[in-house]
């Protein structure tokens, strides 16, 4: 496919793969080519998006100054600019082509209608706790959609921080747009069925994520606590764990309230010899343990990261060898009001981490409370309630 030099972003030569889902950006500087993960570039041009925004009337530089993770501004960067690679794009790049939405499958896939006009896209900005109508957002051009995310306007009177309700308004729509198209693409490639319910949960527990993250500086990546964190009133944390001992495999959950105390803790076996997918199965495992004891409000905690990070963002290379558990974990996660997954250090899960440890030489499957636990797995719950409390 032939380079085209776009003119909104003067130092940098787009060009469209003939995947049409990968942005290449060379610098003009040394011509060294990133993919559409990479931001150095985009970081380092920050002052040619502010020369932009003073003729276009754009605000390119709070796009880029917005305490967001790095990909969602590429992908707002993407839309504004009109390049990503809609079917009405590439159709109208190649001469011809499908242009029918893959989501809903009645009109064209433009950008505005992929994002929100169509009827599973309306469906997810309204089905959230913020319930925003798309179709009533207007814009003369895909460029708008920067203003509306750097610039919402708020109601006036209102009692929250308007920066803070800026900041997280622009969360919401920039973890909002990354899902829609993330679903789409996965229609497209992999045949995905739309389960709006699952979609929505898995939109919501991000846009929490990141919005709790906000208070953590310098960790908007995955919040990768070294100690243990009790959470909120009301949610029931539930760390999870999987060990293997003499060929056997074996999988620990730890359920804890807002004060750090046990409301109970298992173990049992797992066919599976592989760590990630005993790891996978494990989240699995504790979402219909949390679903029996009828927790309402949940938080799953584990320290295998390629697992969490197929949850928190499963339509991208999502390993294949845990799919079907990261299916099955985000079906299981609709059941609850609030159910939000975790990656954390192995020091922050020390106390499932030593009951699956242990699991071998218990009776299994095996169930225990705050006065029945292993001694060893003790001794870790203890070292979670003192480092809490200091
Ligand atoms: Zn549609």
């Amino acid at each position: 496919m032939r380079p085209r030099l776009y003119s909104g972003i003067p130092s940098f030569r787009i060009i469209l793969s003939q995947s049409g889902c990968v942005v290449h950006i060379h610098s003009k500087r040394n011509g060294r080519c990133l993919n559409r993960w990479s931001t150095f570039y985009v970081q380092e041009d920050r002052s040619a998006q502010g020369q932009v925004s003073a003729h276009d009337g754009v605000n390119w530089n709070g796009l880029w100054k917005l305490r967001i993770h790095e990909r969602y501004k590429v992908l707002i960067w993407r839309i504004a600019t009109g390049i990503l690679p809609t079917k009405v794009n590439l159709a109208l790049k190649l001469g011809s082509g499908d242009t029918l939405c893959p989501l809903c499958s009645e009109y064209d896939e433009s950008i505005e209608h992929i994002f929100f006009h169509c009827a599973i896209s309306r469906a997810i900005w309204f089905g959230n706790s913020w319930a925003v109508y798309s179709n009533h957002l207007t814009f003369s051009s895909c460029k708008d959609i920067i203003n509306i995310i750097c610039d919402p306007s708020l109601p006036s009177g209102m009692s929250m921080d308007g920066k803070m309700l800026k900041e997280q308004t622009a969360i919401q729509f920039a973890i909002t747009l990354d899902v829609i198209w993330n679903l789409r693409n996965q229609v497209i490639h992999n045949d995905h069925k739309i389960n709006l319910m699952a979609t929505i949960k898995l939109l919501e527990s991000r846009i929490m994520e990141h919005v709790l993250s906000l208070k953590e500086p310098g960790s908007l990546e995955v919040r990768g606590c070294v100690v243990w964190e009790a959470p909120p009133i009301g949610v029931i944390k539930i760390n999870v764990d999987a060990a293997i001992y003499l060929d056997k495999s074996f999988m620990a959950a730890v359920a804890r309230d807002y004060k750090g105390e046990l409301i109970k803790a298992w173990a049992k076996t797992t066919v599976y010899k592989d760590p990630t997918i005993a790891e996978a199965d494990a989240i699995c495992w504790a979402l219909e343990l949390a679903k029996t004891e009828k927790f309402e409000k949940i938080s799953i905690e584990s320290d295998a990261k390629v697992c969490v990070d197929a949850l928190l963002s499963p339509t991208d290379d999502c390993p294949w060898k845990i799919r079907t558990f990261t299916s099955l974990a985000l079906e299981l996660a609709v059941y609850f009001s609030v159910c939000s997954f975790y990656w954390v250090k192995r020091d922050a899960n020390h106390m499932a981490d030593a009951m699956a440890k242990v699991a071998h030489s218990l009776c299994l499957p095996f169930c225990c409370s705050q006065e029945t636990l292993p001694p060893s797995v003790k001794e870790a719950w203890l070292r979670d309630v003192f480092l809490l409390s200091s």
